[in-house]
């Protein structure tokens, strides 16, 4: 039972020991995943924004050069007196080809210096309109630089569709305002372009103006068009220390917690966005979570059940030992013990003498043996009776016991009303000493025997004491000259030890 518990404990703490050890390994793995799954978001969303950044550059950037050529045309040739109708007519096929060949371009206009429209390569349009309220008109109008400028969204007066108006002043000779060139560019062409990006529906693709209008966004809506975003932390934040980078964000649009890659384009006042869901990025790692997860407890959960299964089985084994070991142990006691007595009985005797002998001869001590017959008990049973005669055997044998209580100290009943002593390392004189004691202890019973001549229960003590120079000794033969002694007592008389005296 206490080996049970010893092995239980052992099993406790090897159980806490692998347990921690494989969650240990499992949570670095997870943990490991976890970045590595977040750097690999962090690198994706830093390329992508960049290739978009690219895209919008080159983009913006043949805005940039058609309207520089055009600007250059008209100022050179002439704009309010030189405009001819004829030119009008070249300029709207050149328009035209222009356009056509721009995917991204919506129209080509221009406008005087009141804001009427001069030239587009468009067919027709509502009479009388006047652009001179549009905001990029009054812009170039106040501002004289001549680079382009690009405006918040709007919606064409010519067509009705979102487009951001890229623009340039045109000058007369003497650098006074003469003009507008513009060129409208489909907000649709870059919605497009976004939407062929294999994204989950949570991430987003946003080009705005530094100023934070959204010009395009992904997913689209409706109402992205006038978006603002100059609140939110990449604008009125991250982009004040660094033109590009890759931070968390919650977006102030939708709310979804998103990787975010962002960068300014160079030369323009424009910003490219794109952003990871968390969420979505972090879903594969998830699934890994529960996988491994599931897989431990899993493990866990069978090497505790084996576990309890292989304890329950050495618990059960270890009580059927105990079981088997008693039993064993009533057998064998059955098997040496002498029922009436309780001394060992003659097998019991017989065993363990050689034994003895063999020792006594090896170590060279001395054994004393001592043979003991009730006196005239067939006498005595015949006149009290066999159960008395077995109360006698019993009060005789414990008087015995009384006398013979060293370790190695063997007495036996050897036969109907005859015990046999065994006294390892007891000389001659030991031995004697404990027949003579073992005789006055059955005379002091003072049990009643009307038909023996002493008037009470006596035996007769035959000893003999094997000194280890006896060579090769014969057990039985040992055993005899007790026996011998002992036949000589009864001759002798009874109620006596022989020899008498011990023969130093
Ligand atoms: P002696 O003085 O010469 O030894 O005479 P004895 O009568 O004791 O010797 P004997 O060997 O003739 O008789 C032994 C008797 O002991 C025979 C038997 O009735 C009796 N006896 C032997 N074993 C038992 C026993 O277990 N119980 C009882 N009650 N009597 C027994
Ligand atoms: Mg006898
Ligand atoms: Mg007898």
């Amino acid at each position: 039972m206490k080996q049970t518990s010893r092995l239980k404990r052992v099993f406790i703490a090897f159980s806490i020991g692998f347990t921690l050890v494989l969650i240990g390994v499992v949570s670095l793995q997870l943990y490991r995943s976890y970045k590595e799954t977040l750097t690999a978001a962090q690198a994706n969303a830093a390329n992508l924004v960049k290739s978009m950044a690219q895209h919008a550059y080159d983009t913006y950037e043949d805005m940039d050069l058609a309207s520089f050529g055009i600007v250059e045309r008209l100022e050179w040739d002439g704009f309010g007196s030189g405009l001819t109708s004829e030119n009008k007519a070249r300029l709207k096929t050149l328009f035209k080809r222009q356009v056509a060949q721009m995917h991204q371009v919506h129209g080509f206009f221009v406008y005087d210096k009141d804001g009427n429209w001069i030239v587009t390569d468009k067919d027709d349009y509502p009479a009388n309109i006047n652009n001179a309220d549009r905001i990029y008109f009054i812009y170039h109008k106040t501002f004289s630089d001549r680079a382009i400028y690009i405006g918040t969204p709007i919606r064409s007066r010519s067509t009705g569709d979102m487009v951001v108006p890229v623009s340039r002043r045109i000058n007369n000779p003497d650098k006074s305002f003469a003009g507008v060139f513009l060129i409208t560019v489909n907000i649709e062409y870059f919605n497009q372009y976004y939407a062929d990006f294999l994204l989950g529906p949570n991430d987003s693709i946003v080009q705005a103006l530094r100023s934070g209008e959204v010009i395009s966004r992904l997913p689209y809506r409706e109402s992205n068009i006038t978006l603002n975003l100059s609140k939110g932390d990449i604008y009125s934040k991250h982009l004040l220390k660094a033109s590009s980078g890759v931070v968390r964000i919650t977006s102030v649009v939708d709310g979804v917690d998103r990787i975010q890659g962002y960068r300014a384009l160079e030369r323009y006042p424009l910003v490219v966005q794109v952003g990871l869901s968390r969420k979505d990025v972090l879903a594969p790692w998830l699934t890994e979570v529960v996988f491994y997860v599931t897989g431990l407890a899993i493990m866990l959960g069978v090497l505790f059940a084996l576990g309890l299964l292989i304890l329950r089985y050495i618990r059960l084994d270890q009580e059927h030992q105990v079981e088997l070991k008693a039993a064993y142990d009533a057998v064998e006691k059955l098997a040496m013990e002498d029922g009436l007595t309780g001394l060992a009985n003659r097998r019991h005797f017989d065993v363990v003498l050689p034994v003895e002998l063999n020792r006594a001869r090896r170590q060279g001590y001395c054994v004393g043996l001592i043979m003991l017959d009730v006196d005239y008990f067939k006498k005595f049973n015949d006149s009290y009776g066999h159960h008395m005669g077995d109360l006698c055997l019993k009060a005789v044998a414990q008087v015995v016991k009384q006398n013979v209580r060293r370790a190695g100290d063997l007495a036996a009943r050897y036969g109907g009303e005859e015990l046999v002593i065994l006294l390892p390392n007891t000389d001659d004189l030991g031995t004697h000493k404990i027949a003579t004691a073992i005789l006055e202890g059955i005379r002091a019973l003072g049990i009643e025997h009307r038909d023996s001549a002493h008037g009470r229960v006596t035996a007769s003590i035959g000893y003999h004491v094997v000194v280890p120079a006896s060579f090769d000794c014969d057990p039985s033969q040992e055993l005899g000259l007790a026996d011998v002694n002992l036949y000589t007592a009864k001759e002798l008389g009874r109620d006596r030890v022989h020899p008498e005296m011990p023969l130093l």
